[in-house]
């Protein structure tokens, strides 16, 4: 009777247990979609999605690789680099440099045991792993996990899909339409709160002398390693565009004329004192100016070109700023 009893109690207990699990799959199931598709950035949402794993199964101590060729690779992983988690990064990235983003929960450090992968997408470029203890998965974890495909898909579509839209493909910079619209926006803010901020406009002296002389490739080089300068030289809240061919803008929000000035001229010496590919050098000429009220967007790109064209006019390797509008 007694025994009974107590194989009926843990008949029952075997049942809320899986009950429990089961709910713990579709919470998770419910608030990783919600997550998934309502986040703009993949970064966001992979954080999130490793986090919601993490705190409704600790014992599985999720990982998540995202391998997209022509970008780094990432990791979203609840493991310490040095208990298992570089070694895992190793073996599904093949040994590929990537971002390695821990997620912390809290509670004990997970352990590795026994790993097992879930191959999540490995479609045109991207390949989407996630890895897993075994043994606290059930069915329902099975089938969110075939779920998570579409919903991981559409995210990172959406962002290829902005990434070609305001990004250059040479350089990964931001376009011209970024520009534009940056442009507008930055414009609507300084003139709403009274603020201020500076565009520069910059373009490399006789670049068509490097690919008349070095070839075309070597030219696209050049473009590509000052881009990556452009981007070092400035501070994190300003933007550098590629404007076109071998022009550049930069938005300096909060930013006056002296202070643009002072960037731009280190910027100038910087790039004068650069070795780029086979020892090339280059020089560039750039034009400054500053809004203020009564200035439109178009009026402030008007201006920084005609400090452009000051600059190449008295000789380039110079700064060029022109303070009247007509
Ligand atoms: P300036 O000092 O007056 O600016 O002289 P410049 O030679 O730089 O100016 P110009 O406008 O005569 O020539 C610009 C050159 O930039 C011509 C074009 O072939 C080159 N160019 C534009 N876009 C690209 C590109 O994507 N890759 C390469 N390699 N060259 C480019
Ligand atoms: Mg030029
Ligand atoms: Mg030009």
């Amino acid at each position: 009777m007694l025994i009974r009893q107590f194989r009926n109690q843990e008949v029952r207990m075997d049942k809320i247990a899986g009950q429990y699990a089961r709910s713990g799959t579709l919470a998770l199931f419910t608030e990783s979609m919600v997550s998934l598709l309502s986040n703009e950035s993949s970064h966001n949402a992979f954080m999130d999605l490793v986090s919601l794993m993490g705190q409704t199964f600790p014992l599985a101590a999720p990982a998540l690789y995202i391998d997209n060729i022509g970008l780094q690779a990432r990791v979203y992983t609840m493991l310490e680099g040095t208990c298992g988690g570089d070694q895992e990064a190793r073996k599904i990235l093949g040994g590929k440099a990537c971002s390695y983003n821990k997620v912390v929960i809290g509670g004990h450090p997970p352990v590795v045991h026994n790993r097992i992968d879930f191959l999540i997408m490995s479609t045109t470029g991207i390949r989407v792993v996630l890895c897993i203890n075994s043994g606290i998965h059930d069915e329902l974890f099975r089938e969110w996990v075939k779920l998570l495909t579409p919903a991981v898909a559409k995210l990172l579509d959406h962002e290829t899909l902005m990434r070609m839209a305001y990004r250059d493909g040479l350089t990964s910079l931001l376009n011209y339409r970024a520009f534009e619209e940056m442009l507008k926006a930055e414009h609507d803010r300084a003139s709403r709160y009274n603020t201020t901020f500076s565009i520069m406009m910059i373009d490399i002296d006789h670049f068509k002398k490097i690919n008349d002389n070095f070839g075309h490739p070597i030219g696209d080089m050049v473009l590509k390693t000052l881009s990556e300068k452009l981007t070092e030289g400035v501070r994190k809240s300003d933007r550098v565009f590629r404007y076109g061919g071998e022009e550049f803008t930069v938005i300096l929000p909060h930013t006056g004329l002296a202070k643009a000035m002072n960037l731009a001229e280190r910027i100038r010496i910087t790039v004068e004192k650069m070795k780029f590919i086979a020892g090339l050098q280059v020089t560039i000429s750039i034009g400054i100016c500053q809004y203020y009220d009564g200035l439109t967007g178009a009026d402030l790109v008007k201006q920084a070109d005609r400090g452009l064209y000051l600059a190449k006019n008295k000789g380039r390797n110079q700064i060029g700023i022109i303070k009247d509008v007509s």
